[in-house]
């Protein structure tokens, strides 16, 4: 089960009592429903399924946008009924089945692909689409992020949110902002286990980078201000431990509200200024650079380098003006070459790893088991090979990390 985030939930009886101000919220949810030949991207029909769905009950919301990021569809909603609010996740679903169906029709491949439940059940949170979404008094010129990924996992995120929040040499309003210099809480998930765990800056930098380290089972769930401000949600489900097999990869989307007390707007753009190997791409099963790209862009069928996109939005009482395309301008063109040229080099080395994910990580993993079944059959004892004792009784006394 997912914990509670560390900062004090808005409830809509405590909004009533502090009175004028604007409580809004912003959700994105995302699913991957269906790619053209292939987990390329959605058709025009397939969004316009989702479009029409959302907009029959577009008297829940105040404004919304859709675009997609490779396969994956993201819908952008502000509205002013709080978190996981049944009616806008029931709409979601909704709208991702209406696409479903129109995937169905026109034979597009992996038709319903996130969509991992029969029917809605009250939460679309471990139903299969991600979920990122944030309740917060708006701002008088409110700005916000989205960032949004396909062909990797949640964890991807890891290395650009520490460069965010924890990394001067990255961004220097860590130094000169004086909410940003106290530090933030950020809230790790171990997405085995279904935990979370509070991380508070800077007494526990050391804890957090030990956590972040490990992409595959600890990631970044919200980012706070030490007085529970909310600043950053990510989606953090990770479909194969939901669906208890693979289904494709969780491909995730992060909300980050940025200017004033919090980064700016090329704060946390340019933190994928480097692109870092991140899990997934063909098959879910290899690293490969993360590569910043422009809205609404198809995967890349050269072998599905991961892909990210930025929405830059401005928001007032609930209504957007953008998103304005935070990867399009020329200079990303040239972090997109170092992208292609990272990919090509660890494609030379083909299946090898680290080329290919560690064995528990392989998406596609019942042919690996297939082959290694062969391979221990055929795997015979060696004669006097009685050195090493798995039991650790030849292990040498007194011995010291050589560190
Ligand atoms: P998606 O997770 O984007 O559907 O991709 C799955 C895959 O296997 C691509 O090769
Ligand atoms: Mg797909
Ligand atoms: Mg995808």
């Amino acid at each position: 089960m997912r914990s509670k985030p560390s900062f004090k939930k808005n409830t809509h009886k405590s909004r009533e009592k502090k009175g004028s101000y604007m409580k809004i919220t912003v959700s994105v949810i995302k699913a991957d429903v269906g790619g053209i030949g292939g987990h390329t991207r959605p058709s025009d029909a397939l969004i316009q399924a989702v479009r029409d769905t959302v907009n029959n009950s577009k008297h829940l919301l105040i404004d919304y946008y859709i675009g997609y990021c490779g396969d994956d569809v993201h819908i952008v909603m502000s509205h002013r009924h709080g978190v996981d609010n049944k009616e806008i996740h029931k709409m979601a679903w909704d709208a991702f089945m209406a696409g479903t169906q129109v995937a169905k029709r026109q034979g597009l491949y992996g038709a319903g692909q996130d969509l991992l439940k029969d029917s809605f059940s009250g939460n679309i949170k471990g139903m299969g689409p991600g979920v990122a979404e944030m309740e917060f008094d708006e701002r008088q010129n409110e700005a916000f992020t989205v960032f949004a990924a396909d062909k990797t996992e949640p964890g991807a995120f890891n290395y650009p949110i520490y460069r965010m929040f924890v990394d001067a040499l990255s961004n220097t309003g860590l130094i000169v902002n004086t909410n940003l210099a106290d530090g933030v809480i950020i809230n790790v998930m171990d997405v085995e286990q279904g935990k979370v765990a509070a991380m508070e800056l800077w007494k526990d930098k050391p804890t957090l980078e030990a956590a972040l380290m490990y992409p595959g089972r600890y990631v970044v769930d919200t980012v706070t201000t030490k007085e529970g401000e909310p600043i950053l949600a990510a989606s953090t489900d990770r479909l194969h431990n939901i669906a208890g097999t693979y289904v494709g990869k969780d491909d995730p989307i992060l909300l980050v509200r940025t200017q004033k007390l919090f980064p700016a707007t090329e704060e946390v753009g340019s933190v994928f200024n480097n692109p870092h190997y991140v899990a997934g791409n063909t098959r879910g099963s290899h690293n490969m650079p993360l590569m910043p790209v422009k809205l609404n862009s198809a995967a890349t069928i050269n072998f599905c380098i991961p892909i990210v996109e930025s929405l830059v939005f401005s928001m007032h009482e609930g209504k957007f003006t953008g998103p304005f395309d935070g990867f399009s301008t020329p200079d990303w063109d040239y972090i997109r070459e170092i992208a292609t040229k990272k990919a090509i080099t660890i494609r030379s080395q083909g299946f090898i790893h680290p080329a290919t994910l560690v064995p528990s990580e392989l998406e596609y993993a019942e042919g690996y088991k297939a082959r290694m079944a062969v391979l221990e059959e055929k795997m015979k004892p060696i004669d006097g090979a009685g050195g090493n004792s798995s039991d650790g009784s030849n292990k040498k006394e007194n011995y010291e990390d050589p560190d």
